[in-house]
């Protein structure tokens, strides 16, 4: 069904992304050691990946949320078992592994255990090209960054048939976390092929809306899909959550756009007040950083070292939300100007 909102899992269930899984396709198959899959938050990153699984021996690991090792090893049995059907005749055997059922069990602690480097040693010995995935990649944070690094960087050299890929909606912080040109960085110099997920054009985006409700026999005038491809631009997060919330019953489309505001204002709400009143400033039509800085010098009746306001654009940038002072995702530009400082 396209209208869940739950990623996508299997390619058939995927719409139009045919080219970028047969890029995926080709570079696993010739032997990539490493790939950043690249995307805004919701323009289809993770359905794109576990989609793509489908085809190969792989693990997807989510790294939203792991701050230790005991939570790493958890999802990579998370990852596992998902994948069990796959992935039991590749893993039996391998010690501190313990297949039960339709659960994985993972020792990654004192007698016969097994570390994140050992797993990826016996997964490649198996002679069959095994995936990993970290999605979220950026967010994982010392001290098991290094830890996770150094294991993607040994499987880099000396691990023919592991390909690791990873996947994040902040994408200059990825960049950073890989630290391809950092040389304190494990994977200093080492190349990374990019794929970037871009948002469907609004020709698609109309057709993905069609083809939903089609799914669910509801008949929904084509000014209706037209108003919310133009508000909702090619995002399939917030398409999805367009058709969704009506599919649902709601069908006055401001009161959907406000939701998806609403839940796009949460997401702003990690940024300090400074980054909220430069992104503010963007929103309401600031175009240079010289008319950035008049804003908010004049909200705030405080001079702002330039350096100071060149860190939080950097920042805002890396983050994914604007790029040459324009928000990448309209939502969040409503965020924006919605938030009150
Ligand atoms: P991301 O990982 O980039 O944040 P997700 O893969 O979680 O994005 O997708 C966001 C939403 O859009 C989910 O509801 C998912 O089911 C849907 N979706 C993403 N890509 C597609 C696609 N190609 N076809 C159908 N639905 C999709
Ligand atoms: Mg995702």
């Amino acid at each position: 069904m396209l209208f869940d909102l739950r990623p996508k899992t299997s390619r058939k269930e995927l719409f139009n992304r045919e080219e970028e899984l047969k890029t995926l396709d080709k570079v696993v198959d010739r032997g990539d050691p490493l790939i950043l899959v690249l995307g805004i938050r919701r323009v289809g990153k993770t359905s794109l990946l576990k989609s793509f699984l489908e085809k190969w021996h792989g693990i997807y690991i989510d790294m939203r949320g792991v701050l230790r090792e005991s939570d790493l090893y958890r999802r990579i049995s998370d990852g596992l078992a998902n994948n069990i059907g796959k992935m039991k005749s590749i893993v039996k055997g391998i010690r501190g592994i313990k297949i039960l059922g339709v659960e994985v069990e993972i020792k990654w602690k004192g007698k016969d255990s097994i570390s994140l480097i050992g797993l990826l040693e016996e997964l490649n010995r198996r002679s069959e090209r095994v995936v990993i995935v970290f999605d979220e990649a950026q967010l994982i944070q010392p001290p098991i960054s290094m830890k996770i690094k150094s294991a993607i960087a040994y499987a880099y050299d000396s691990l023919e048939n592991i390909t690791v890929i990873l996947s994040g909606s902040e994408i200059g912080l990825l960049r950073k976390f890989v630290g391809i040109e950092n040389p304190e960085s494990p994977l200093y110099g080492r190349y990374a092929f990019e794929l970037l997920v871009e948002r469907f054009p609004k020709d698609l985006s109309l057709k993905f809306l069609q083809q939903g409700f089609k799914e669910l026999n509801i008949s929904v005038s084509r000014e209706a899909i037209e108003e919310a491809v133009e508000l909702f631009d090619g995002i399939v997060g917030w398409l999805v959550f367009y058709g969704k919330s009506y599919a649902d019953g709601i069908k006055d489309i401001n009161k959907i756009f406000n939701m998806a505001t609403q839940l796009a204002i949460n997401e702003l709400g990690k940024l300090s007040r400074r980054e909220k009143l430069v992104l503010k400033a963007i929103a309401e039509g600031a175009k240079s950083w010289s008319s950035i800085r008049k804003y908010v010098e004049e909200r705030e009746g405080v001079t702002i070292p330039k350096s100071s306001l060149s860190r939080i654009i950097r920042k805002l940038e890396k983050l994914s939300i604007i790029e040459n002072y324009r928000f990448l995702d309209p939502i969040y530009r409503e965020a924006a100007k919605r938030i009150r400082n």
